[in-house]
């Protein structure tokens, strides 16, 4: 069986992962292999849907792979948010039950039109009074009538300052702004919304109280009724150095602050977790093609699933996958991926056993989120086959047994 030596302290091993791993080591895939783990999205959403204090709408940018949205649905979320019009068309295509909520504060006018009159999409969100023209525009039939169904989301600018990834700068209005254009929403929309994303990766659940005493701001500037309370995404997952306080400390905080709001007696509470619901459904196998000394050439890389590795130096839990067992210590390697680009690399620190080598196999775990979604075919390098694994991904932050994980390996994903 195989054991993991890496001073990381990875979760429970298995025999299963090394069955899986090592299949794939005996095929001798040339091109990276996605193993995807429906049962870990699976957990993820019902543990949103039975945790989270309102709606959970998943944030389909973070893997808009057709599988995951189907285990997704069939585990609860029965809402989700989508960002272009490819999006909403592909959800619709693939859950037809499903809900969309176009949650893009600018959005163009061909897209808001399809979205209304083709897919049923009532729930838009803007952060101008040009975007809301725009909807009030795109949403008005032959004959004159405007929408009397819209519900529409007013996207506060919020601080990022907890979150590895902001998204404070580009999306959102202050709350001195805020006035204005929460009244006019108002007399337009059937249901009004204030949304706003905290960032990314946020480690911590006072971004959302404090996010939400904006939100409480914005509301009493306005004196206007508000129906729906929208905490967006940012909800984080588990990677090296990474290990953030349990998701139910995030619900119960933004529990309290919901049900402080002047509003929360007629109010719903909606989330929109991309990164939560899809981090530990997918990971993938690479080849190690040459080693030079402390870097691996890997045939996976910036333009495939390593973007956030490669371009904010994310790094990811990693496995090698070899029989019998190398004996070796582990060490830090960096990675250059198979690109002729120099930008192709991937400078970790990613610890794997010393004496790793050319033809080797190994997983990087944690890559449902912002991973598979980001590959590119740039250079002719592009995805390999996908299996499925029944085995527990590298990290997580749900299941029963992720206590007894940590106390295994002594290290990280005490959660
Ligand atoms: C990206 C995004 C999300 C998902 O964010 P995560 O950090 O992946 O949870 C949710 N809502 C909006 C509007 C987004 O842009």
């Amino acid at each position: 069986m195989h054991k993991h030596h890496s001073a990381l302290g990875l979760a429970a091993r298995s025999t299963a992962r090394t069955v899986a791993g090592l299949d794939i080591a005996k095929r001798k895939p040339v091109d990276p292999v996605t193993l995807v783990r429906p049962h870990a999205a699976a957990r993820a959403a019902r543990f949103f849907v039975e945790k989270f204090p309102g709606r959970s709408m998943y944030a389909v940018k973070a893997n808009p792979s057709p599988d995951l949205l189907r285990v997704l649905w069939d585990n609860g979320i029965t809402h989700y948010d989508t960002a272009s019009i490819a999006e909403v068309r592909l959800v619709k295509a693939t859950l037809p039950g499903a809900t969309c909520c176009f949650m893009h504060p600018v959005k163009s006018v061909e897209a808001i039109g399809e979205a209304y009159f083709v897919h049923g999409v009532r729930t838009f969100s803007l952060d101008s009074l040009e975007e809301l023209a725009k909807i009030v525009a795109a949403t008005t039939q032959d004959d004159g009538s405007p929408a009397t169904d819209l519900t529409l989301c007013v996207r506060m600018r919020v601080s990022s300052e907890y979150a590895q990834l902001s998204l404070g700068a580009k999306f959102g209005v202050g709350v001195e702004e805020s006035r204005e254009l929460l009244i006019a929403t108002r007399q337009v929309a059937d249901a009004l919304g204030i949304c706003f994303h905290v960032g990314s990766q946020t480690m911590s659940p006072d971004a959302y109280s404090n996010a939400m005493e904006r939100v409480r701001a914005a509301i009493v500037g306005a004196a206007v009724t508000v129906d729906v309370i929208d905490v967006g995404g940012g909800f984080p997952s588990a990677y090296p150095g990474m290990t953030p306080p349990p998701l139910e400390r995030f619900f119960e905080t933004i529990h309290r602050a919901f049900e402080s709001l002047p509003v929360s007696y007629s109010a719903e509470l909606w989330a929109e977790p991309g990164r939560a619901l899809s981090a530990e459904y997918a990971s993938v196998v690479v080849r190690v093609e040459r080693r030079r000394g402390a870097e691996l050439f890997i045939n996976d890389g910036a333009y495939g699933t390593l973007f956030d590795a490669a371009h904010i130096g994310w790094t990811y839990p990693v496995q090698l996958l070899r029989q019998p067992d190398s004996e070796a210590r582990d060490m830090d390697f960096s990675f250059w991926g198979p690109t002729c680009d120099d930008l192709d690399h991937m400078k970790g620190p990613f610890p794997l056993p010393a004496d790793t080598r050319a033809g080797d196999y190994f997983e990087i775990g944690m890559l449902g989120a912002y991973g598979s979604a980001m590959r590119t075919g740039f250079n002719g390098f592009g995805t390999g086959d996908t299996v499925i694994a029944t085995d527990e991904p590298m990290l997580s932050v749900y299941g029963e047994d992720r206590d007894v994980a940590a106390g295994r390996t002594g290290n990280v994903v005490k959660l």
